[in-house]
């Protein structure tokens, strides 16, 4: 968390208002927040620099900038990109100040986010996995991905190597829209229930980004509102409710150390 749908909203969200601005001046309170290069070349590098284009790449946020450098954002658990809201709290690690005024800030209450300045982009977001939601995403090259792998399906959906942007919410409601076990060995699926899979996981992820993503705790959007799809989450944190589907009650189970929720009927 932020997962795919949160991180594509707040690129949707900034990309209008952050386009063609330039970055007049960084202030970072946390330096470890700055992953490459060190905090004062970081600053030297950025300042002066404008913002051409806003992207993403699984749940990484990349800020293409005059001169061939890429501001690259990884939330990880806790982080906020706030645009122009409090000038500080407690919990800014960095705010970038903008010509035009505004003040893009880098909140992250637990420090697990980092930032990057890197001129090669690849050197960052190179080894992730396929992007769910573009077309070559198919249920062949989903077939393909999961051949000989003998894993339990949900920590696999969970590892960015192989598919890019799907965290412990979304990869819950996918399995369920699927209805597959989490635990089932990834390469005994059918071709069929393959298709069920690519279809479930492309679904999910655009109806959570259709509601603005899932807050359940820190993600907002950057003029800090909440998501709205955690009013429609199906069995993520719904442990003793009724299935959705079936009526039979939704369970919860640690799997690779996460809390995990599915229906033991539905879910084979
Ligand atoms: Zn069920």
């Amino acid at each position: 968390m932020p997962e795919l749908p949160e991180v594509e909203t707040i690129r949707r969200d900034l990309e209008p208002l952050v386009l063609g601005a330039t970055i007049v001046g960084v202030e970072i309170y946390w330096p470890g927040s700055i992953a490459r290069p060190s905090a004062p070349e970081f600053e030297d590098l950025i300042t002066g620099r404008t913002i051409l284009h806003l992207g993403r790449r699984g749940k990484y946020l990349i800020f293409a900038l005059s001169g061939g450098w890429n501001l690259i954002v990884h939330l990880a658990m806790t982080g906020r990109l706030l645009l122009n809201q409090v000038e500080r709290d407690k919990h800014t690690r960095a705010v970038f100040h903008l010509e035009d005024g505004h003040n893009l800030l880098f909140v992250n209450m637990r420090k697990f986010g980092r930032l990057y300045l890197v001129k090669d982009a690849q050197e960052v977001v190179g080894r992730l996995g396929p992007e769910p939601l573009e077309a070559e995403f198919t249920p062949q090259r989903l077939a393909h991905l999961l051949a000989n792998r003998r894993g339990a399906l949900k920590p696999l959906l969970l590892n960015q190597r192989f598919l890019a942007g799907l965290g412990n919410i979304y990869a819950d409601e996918a399995l369920f829209v699927a209805g597959l076990h989490p635990q089932r060995r990834a390469d005994t699926l059918s071709p069929e229930e393959v298709g069920r899979l690519c279809g479930a996981i492309r679904l999910v992820l655009k109806e959570g980004l259709k509601d603005g993503g899932t807050t359940l705790e820190a993600y907002r959007r950057p003029n800090e509102e909440k998501g709205r799809h955690q009013e429609r989450l199906q069995v993520f944190q719904r442990t003793g409710g009724p299935c959705p589907r079936c009526g039979a009650t939704i369970e919860r189970i640690v799997l690779a150390g996460r809390g995990t929720y599915f229906c033991p009927r539905c879910q084979r």
